[in-house]
């Protein structure tokens, strides 16, 4: 099977979050092109290849992506090779990691097959942090190790920062503008806004570094002419493992007059020593690649527990931009380091 005809077909049937079904069908079908047994559970699909003893090591990346977005200069979803490059909404994120997943876990069992089982999981609704991994994984047997998909020029990020978001709401006395008197909301929380800034994190994370605050979106008044009453501004919290979400939002009551409140703290921070032996695969099937700690969020976040790298081909920079591509080179690159990443991790799992 051809990686770049794989990955081109993917990215010509459209798969905005939540309408994976014609992608996962095409995936049905390539599975079972292999050999593969082919489990599907609602929009997820999953095969276990290999028989064992030995450990099982999750491969999974994500079958959605944003929606086609404007100023391509190139079809979206016409997979278009030109350049050394295919084009196309998801090529980079993450269908040409799905596709070097499957044919780097296609080669390594193709022959001298390691002794242990991958379980190759292509799951939906990952751009929305909805239920594709999460309800997966409940599904599965505990996997010992795990490698998400996701665009990191096959660099392998040993932590991700989680999300915290949190509404701060100030409650003032509403009054006619031109009378004055009252208490103007909007200036409670503009003070809030500012106290923010005394937010401070001792603690360094060797990859992640301190947690990041970001006052994203504010919102007060009804009329020019009356003093507003509410006021509600959203903080958008990127953290660490270095600190649990309550006690970050401890610190926030601390500095705030406003009501602080939690809006989501389901997407927790993880990390992975990177002495494992899924760290140490990774960076066996990438000499000179070095591990790093990742800003951004991925299907990691329902992994707690599970020894995890994120690493994959192409540039998460080219993520949900126009004219998205990967390289055909970075794609044949992913596909042998996948296979590299399987071997080394089980030859190391048998030494150890
Ligand atoms: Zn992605």
């Amino acid at each position: 099977m051809n990686a770049v005809e794989l990955l081109r077909d993917l990215v010509r049937i459209p798969s905005e979050s939540g309408k994976e079904d014609a992608v996962v069908a095409r995936l049905e079908a390539a599975f079972k092109d292999l050999g593969w047994k082919a489990v599907r559970s609602g929009r997820n699909l999953h095969a276990f290849l290999g028989d064992g003893p030995g450990p099982l090591l999750l491969l999974n990346s994500h079958t959605d992506t944003v929606p086609v977005g404007a100023n391509w200069t190139r079809g979206a979803l016409e997979a278009e090779v030109s350049g050394g490059r295919i084009y196309g909404r998801g090529t980079n994120d993450a269908k040409g990691c799905l596709t070097a997943m499957i044919l780097g876990a296609a080669a390594a069992f193709g022959k001298d097959a390691p002794r242990g089982r991958v379980c190759v999981a292509a799951t939906c609704e990952e751009e929305i942090n909805g239920k594709g991994l999460e309800s997966l994984i409940a599904e599965l047997p505990k996997p010992d190790a795990a490698v998400i998909g996701e665009p990191t020029g096959l660099q392998p990020a040993v932590a991700q920062k989680g999300l915290l978001l949190l509404e701060i709401t100030a409650h003032g006395r509403s009054a006619h503008a031109a009378w004055g008197g009252g208490v103007n909301a909007v200036e409670l929380s503009a003070k809030d806004v500012l106290a923010l800034a005394g937010l401070k994190f001792e603690t360094s994370h060797p990859t992640l570094g301190s947690p990041s605050v970001c006052v994203a979106q504010i919102n007060g008044g009804t009329r020019h002419n009356v003093v507003p009453d509410r006021c509600v501004f959203v903080v958008d919290i990127r953290t660490t493992p270095d600190y649990a979400p309550e006690e970050i939002v401890e610190k926030v009551k601390a500095l705030v007059k406003g009501e602080v409140s939690v809006r989501s703290k389901r997407l927790g921070a993880v990390a992975t020593d990177p002495g494992h032996p899924i760290v140490r695969a990774a960076l066996a099937a990438n000499p000179g690649a070095a591990p790093y700690g990742s800003p951004t969020l991925s299907d990691w976040v329902f992994l707690k527990g599970v020894p995890t790298v994120k690493v994959g081909p192409g540039d998460s920079k080219r993520s949900h931009t126009p004219d998205e591509y990967l390289e055909t080179a970075e794609l044949e690159a992913g596909v042998g380091f996948y296979e590299r990443l399987i071997r080394s991790y089980f030859a190391g799992a048998a030494r150890a």
